[in-house]
């Protein structure tokens, strides 16, 4: 009598194939189900391969989906660079094929994005209605950049993750960029957007530019690194279109309850609504070791400030 082996992950081995990079990185949702153990398990990602959709690509931006109790979006990764078909059943029925892909630099988040937050950001995204049986969507492309603020919101660390994806945004506008010459740009502003964070933290001497407070937010490892006009928006990464932050002043900036006056350069202007206990916290004039750029700050106080004010 024959001793039955296990073949299943030889023939997924057999099957394999290298995963071809195309124009630009794709965003798609994985799906798991909760095992007990919460949120902890997306860390398998790394490990263990992950059903995804068949567009999947190296470079492509991963959002790991819990379902269960406690249900949303817990992670951010990436792909690597292999992938195994799926097995036909349920999953692919009527559908797009989908991929056991593996995941590198899976980010947790503190809190999860849930679908009803994204179904009220994103009101014009009917995908979701398609979801049952399907699982895995690819995300419409108008939506990527607003999503990767989203996604930094929950957790600032998953910025450089986003930038190939957010520079992505910023070329598809470029006419006769060919897919070789993508591919290195995407790299090279990886490597520049974790310098530019490193570089205004310690250009700041620790400290937040806003805070009256004197804390060593640098010391205390939670100093961030803020676009006065964000990436998405083509803001440079440059000293002048940045400030050193503490993750309050910095929300408090992004969502325009603060600005800085781009004709004094100095001058902090808070929204008049904001709470007394809140304004006690800022200082009058920024402290700031370096000359913000007056182009950025108008930026920030025509579309970010002004926004707020008129809600
Ligand atoms: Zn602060």
């Amino acid at each position: 009598m024959r001793r039955q082996t296990r073949t299943t992950p030889r023939r997924a081995q057999e099957s394999r194939r290298t995963l071809k990079p195309t124009t630009r990185p794709l965003l798609y949702i994985v799906f798991r189900r909760d095992d007990g153990r919460g949120p902890s398990q997306l860390k398998d990602a790394e490990r263990e391969p992950w059903t995804a959709p068949r567009e999947t690509q190296p470079g492509g931006v991963a959002l790991f989906y819990l379902t269960g109790p406690k249900r949303g979006i817990w992670a951010i990764g990436r792909a690597a660079t292999e992938a195994a078909p799926g097995k036909p059943g349920k999953w692919a029925k009527g559908n797009r094929p989908a991929y056991f892909v593996q995941h590198t630099n899976v980010i947790l988040f503190s809190s999860p994005i849930t679908l009803d937050e994204l179904r009220n950001r994103f009101p014009k995204w009917t995908f979701w209605n398609n979801l049952r049986g399907r699982r895995a969507h690819l995300l419409p492309e108008e939506y990527r950049a607003q999503l990767a603020r989203i996604v930094a919101e929950k957790n600032p660390s998953a910025r450089d993750l986003l930038s190939p994806w957010l520079s992505d945004t910023e070329e598809r506008e470029q006419p006769r960029y060919d897919s070789g010459r993508r591919s290195v740009a995407t790299v090279r502003r990886l490597v520049r957007d974790s310098t530019f964070g490193k570089l205004v933290r310690q250009e700041s001497g620790g400290r937040c530019a806003a805070c009256a407070a004197d804390t060593d937010y640098e010391g205390l490892g939670i100093l961030q690194a803020a676009h006065i006009r964000p990436v998405e928006e083509r803001g440079p990464d440059e000293l002048g279109n940045a400030l050193a932050l503490c993750p309050n002043h910095h929300a408090l900036f992004d969502e325009g309850f603060w600005t800085v006056d781009h004709k004094d350069g100095r001058k902090i202007v808070l929204q008049p609504t904001l709470p007394p206990e809140i304004k006690q916290t800022f200082r009058g004039a920024l402290r700031c070791n370096w000359r913000l750029d007056p182009k950025e700050l108008k930026w920030h106080g025509d579309n970010v400030f002004r926004k707020r004010s008129k809600l």
